[in-house]
C-alpha cells in the first residue's frame, strides 16, 4: 500500500491509506475506523507510524503558518515540515529555538516523538508546544494549551492519543548564527572539560565512531553577539577550525551542509546540520538513539569508547548532543538534563538489530531512555520504570481511547504491553 520509510528499511502493512481532504472528512474518518493512525513525513526508523487499519496521511489538508506577534507563538498545520516553517518564519522576523539535524520532518511527527537538535539550554522541540488540536478517537476535536490538566501528557504522544491537526508553538525574535566545525579534538579534552565543550556555543554537536584517541568533528553553533568560545577561528582544546565545509559522514559532501566557517546568517539556515534542497545524512543508513542522564554524561562515554570494537565496525557516524530537562511525560528528557549518544547506522538491519540488545545492557546502569522514533531493543517491561509518569500516559490513552483506536504494535511492544 503506501511503500516504506525515509530509509526503507520499514514497510508499512497498514492495509488501508486515506487522505481526507478537509479536517471534517479526517474526523469521518476516525469515527468511522476500528484501528487508524497518522502517518508524518515517514522519517521514523520504526514501525510507530503503522498501524492494522487506516493510515491516513494528511498532505491534502491545507497548508497553514500563521503567526501571533502579540503572544509570540506560531500556530501550523501538523504536516508542515519545519525546513518550510523556519523559512517562513524567519521572513517574518521570527524564529524557533531549535531545529534537529534535518528541516524535512512534520512538525506533529517531530513532536510525537520528543525530536530534539543540541544545546545545554535547548529542550527538545517538543518543549516549544504551547498548545495543540487534535481529533479524538470519537471523531470529537479537543484544544489543549500549556497550563491545562493532562497537557505534559498530550504533546509527545507517540500518536496514541490522537490525529493532531495544529501546533501552535513559541517563537522568539529572528536571531544570526555563526557555525563552525572543529576537527581532531581529543578525547582526553572532552573527557576531563566536557561542561565547558558543551557550554562554549548555544548548540554544540560532536562526531565520533567511538574509535581512536580524538572525536573527528565538533560542530558548534553560536548566536550572533554570544561571547563564548565556540564561533572564534582560533582553535579549540587542541582542535582545529576547518577551512572548508564539512559533512559529518566521511566521504560526503559539505555542500549538502548548512553554511559553515563561522559565516553569520539565519537561524533557519544555521540550526540545522542539514540543507532542505538535499537528501540529509546519508538515506542508505539506520538510527538509533539513546537519551542519558548529564550526571553520567562521562560514565557513558567512557562506556561506549571500550564498546568500540563492537559498534565502530557497523557505524556510519556517531552524535553526541546535549538536551534540556522538561516536563513532557513521555519525552526521553523528561525531568532531566540529558545528552543523546547518537549512532547513525549501515544499513544492515539484522547487524544492528543484533547489536541493540547488549548495546542497552551496557547503557542500562545509565537509565538509557531510546529514542521513540529510531531504531531500538527494549520492551516496555524495560522502558516503564524510566519514565515517572508513564503510568499517568496510559490512563490518559485509556481515556481518550478506551477501544485502542490509536494503538499499534509498537505500542504495544513498547508502552503498553508487557
Ligand atoms: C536523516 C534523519 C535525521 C534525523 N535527525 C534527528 C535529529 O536530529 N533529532 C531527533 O531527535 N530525531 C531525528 N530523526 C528522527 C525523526 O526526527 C523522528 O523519527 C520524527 O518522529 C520523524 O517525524 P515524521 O514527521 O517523519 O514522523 P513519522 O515517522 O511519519 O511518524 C512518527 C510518529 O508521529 C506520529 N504522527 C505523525 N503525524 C501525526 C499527527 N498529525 N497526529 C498524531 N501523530 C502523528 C505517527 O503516528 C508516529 O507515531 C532523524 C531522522 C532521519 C531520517
Amino acid at each position: 500500500m503506501t511503500g516504506r520509510n525515509w530509509a526503507g528499511n520499514y514497510a508499512y502493512h497498514a492495509p488501508l491509506i486515506a487522505r481526507p481532504a478537509s479536517r471534517q472528512e479526517l474526523q469521518e474518518l476516525v469515527a468511522g475506523a476500528d484501528r487508524v493512525k497518522a502517518l508524518g513525513s515517514r522519517h521514523s526508523f520504526n514501525d510507530i507510524a503503522d498501524t492494522e487499519g487506516t493510515l491516513a496521511v494528511l498532505d491534502l489538508l491545507d497548508e497553514s503558518i500563521s503567526v501571533d506577534a502579540l503572544n509570540m507563538t506560531v500556530t501550523v498545520s501538523a504536516g508542515t515540515r519545519y525546513g518550510t516553517l523556519a523559512a517562513e518564519l524567519n521572513r517574518q522576523g521570527f524564529a524557533l529555538h531549535n531545529l534537529a539535524s534535518l528541516p524535512h520532518i512534520s512538525v506533529a511527527g517531530a513532536v510525537a516523538t520528543a525530536t530534539h537538535g543540541s544545546g545545554d539550554a535547548n529542550g527538545n522541540l517538543a518543549t516549544a508546544v504551547a498548545g495543540l488540536e487534535m481529533v479524538t478517537a470519537d471523531g470529537g476535536m479537543l484544544s489543549a494549551r500549556r497550563g491545562d490538566a493532562y497537557f505534559e501528557g498530550m504533546v509527545v504522544a507517540l500518536g496514541a492519543l490522537g490525529i493532531v491537526t495544529s501546533l501552535t508553538l513559541d517563537i522568539e525574535p529572528a536571531f544570526q548564527v555563526s557555525q563552525r566545525v572543529y576537527e581532531g579534538l581529543a578525547w582526553d579534552e572532552v573527557l576531563e572539560n566536557f561542561d565547558e565543550v558543551t557550554s562554549s556555543a548555544y548548540s554544540v554537536s560532536l562526531f565520533t565512531d567511538w574509535s581512536g584517541a580524538a572525536v573527528q568533528q565538533a560542530w558548534f553553533k553560536s548566536r550572533a553577539g554570544d561571547q563564548r568560545h565556540g564561533g572564534g577561528s582560533s582553535g579549540f582544546l587542541g582542535a582545529v577550525p576547518a577551512t572548508e565545509a564539512r559533512h559529518p559522514l566521511p566521504g560526503v559532501s559539505g555542500r549538502n551542509c548548512t553554511h559553515q566557517l563561522g559565516v553569520p546568517g539565519p537561524w533557519s539556515d544555521r540550526l540545522a546540520h542539514f540543507r532542505m534542497e538535499f537528501t540529509p545524512s546519508k538515506g542508505d543508513e539506520l538510527q538509533s538513539e539513546y537519551l542519558i542522564p548529564r550526571e553520567h554524561a562521562t560514565d557513558a562515554l567512557r562506556t561506549m569508547r571500550s564498546l568500540s570494537d563492537m559498534v565502530t565496525p557497523l557505524l556510519l557516524i556517531g552524535e553526541i548532543r546535549t538536551i534540556a530537562a522538561d516536563q513532557l511525560w513521555l519525552s526521553p528528557n523528561y525531568d532531566r538534563d540529558g545528552i543523546g549518544l547518537h549512532f547513525t547506522w549501515r544499513q544492515d538491519q539484522p547487524a544492528v538489530q543484533a547489536v541493540l540488545p547488549l548495546l542497552e545492557a551496557e547503557l542500562a546502569p545509565f537509565i538509557a531512555r531510546p529514542h521513540w522514533g529510531k531504531l531500538f531493543d527494549a520492551r516496555a517491561a524495560a522502558i516503564r520504570p524510566m519514565y515517572p509518569r508513564l503510568g499517568d500516559f496510559m490512563a490518559l490513552a485509556e481515556s481518550l481511547d478506551p477501544f485502542g483506536k490509536f494503538r499499534n504494535r509498537f505500542l504495544e511492544r513498547t508502552v503498553f504491553g508487557a
